[in-house]
């Protein structure tokens, strides 16, 4: 198949990359260069499969030939790289991009994928969350730019469906880790891996109480594949995440101590609207796909610390 990845030299977007091109697929890999590095895909440049634009998602985009699959992964995941004076850029992001992607999608007949995220759930109050619970978003917060661009992002997808009937699919990731982060990312696993790796001081945001649910890219990058392959008749929203809770501070200290890192941990302020606990329900990807993740944090940990290793060099701390 001739397959879009938007976003594609990002963490997921360039794991997803390496997956379909080992498949034999024909890869058109977009992306702005904004959180993404060309190192991460610099290995399929040689592949005649394989092609890279650079292009925003924020301006339409025309393409020549026939287009069977787009993945809309384009948009900055880290709270520090979507925030702050780049929450506007996010927003435009998720709701221009959107709108141009489906319009490249209708004009294909092609079938559209959208990364929306565990973020439309907010702060949740509902635990743990099911496709069905609408949400706990400060629509007016420093998280709403990305938090309620992807809830936007959604609507946009299923009125492209219910209205120019596009075939559309909407998977909602929770926390996933694994090689092809940047080191400098600043989200929880990459930091603290590198912290504890190069010695520096592990920064906890908060009391640590907070839970997250950990899931290891190869598990996420399969039931993403299953999803998009689906029959015409499914369109999600599709929880895809790995259930495995745990405390921030429990990751911390598992980290120390598979590095065996003299790293202390320091504590800081606990960012504004950080939720305070997330976890999926994903009995709709077990039940309709048999879909449920392989790799523990344990192992998915050990992979990842091989990973930071090979670029730790480029930790900036
Ligand atoms: P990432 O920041 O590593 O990758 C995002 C990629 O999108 C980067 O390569 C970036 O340069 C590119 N990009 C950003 N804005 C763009 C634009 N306007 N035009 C073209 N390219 C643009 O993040 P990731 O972890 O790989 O996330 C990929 C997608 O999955 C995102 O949409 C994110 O919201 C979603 N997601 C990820 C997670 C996770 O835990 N990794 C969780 C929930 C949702
Ligand atoms: N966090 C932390 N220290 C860090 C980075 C993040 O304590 O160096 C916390 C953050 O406040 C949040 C959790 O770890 O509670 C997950 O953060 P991340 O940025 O990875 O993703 P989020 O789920 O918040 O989007």
């Amino acid at each position: 198949m001739n397959i879009l990845i938007t976003g594609g030299t990002g963490f997921l977007g360039a794991n997803l990359c390496h997956r379909l091109i080992q498949q034999g697929h024909k890869i058109i890999c977009l992306d702005n260069g904004y959180t993404g590095r060309e190192s991460n895909i610099k290995d399929l440049f040689s592949n005649n499969n394989f092609s890279f634009i650079k292009h925003d998602i924020c301006e339409p985009l025309s393409l020549d030939g026939k287009l069977d699959q787009i993945y809309n992964l384009a948009c900055p995941a880290s709270p520090p790289a979507y925030q702050g004076k780049h929450a506007i850029r996010t927003t435009k992001t998720s709701v221009l991009g959107a709108i141009n992607m489906l319009e490249l999608a209708k004009k294909h007949n092609a079938t559209i994928l959208q990364a929306s995220t565990s973020e439309v759930y907010g702060d949740p109050l509902e635990h743990p969350q099911k496709e069905t619970y609408r949400g706990n978003v400060n629509p007016i917060g420093i998280r709403a730019c990305y938090d309620e661009g992807k809830r936007c992002a959604e609507s946009l997808f299923f009125d492209y469906h219910r209205h120019e009937e596009v075939d559309i699919k909407v998977i909602r990731i929770f926390n996933t880790y694994g090689p092809y982060m940047d080191p400098n990312d600043g989200r929880v696993v990459s930091n603290f891996i590198c912290q504890a790796l190069s010695g520096k001081d592990i920064t906890i945001y908060g009391d640590g109480s907070q839970t997250r649910s950990f899931c290891y890219v190869d598990d996420l990058i399969d039931i993403m594949i299953m999803v998009m392959n689906s029959s015409k008749d499914f369109q999600g929203p599709i929880n895809t995440g790995n259930p495995g809770e745990f405390t921030v501070k429990e990751l911390a200290e598992k980290i120390i101590h598979k590095i065996n890192s003299k790293s202390k941990i320091i504590y800081k302020d606990l960012p504004l609207d950080d939720p305070s606990q997330r976890r999926p329900d994903i009995t709709l990807a077990k039940n309709k796909f048999g879909w449920e993740p392989k790799v523990n944090l344990d192992n998915g940990l050990d992979k990842t610390i091989e990973y930071f290793k090979t670029c730790i060099k480029n930790f900036k701390g």
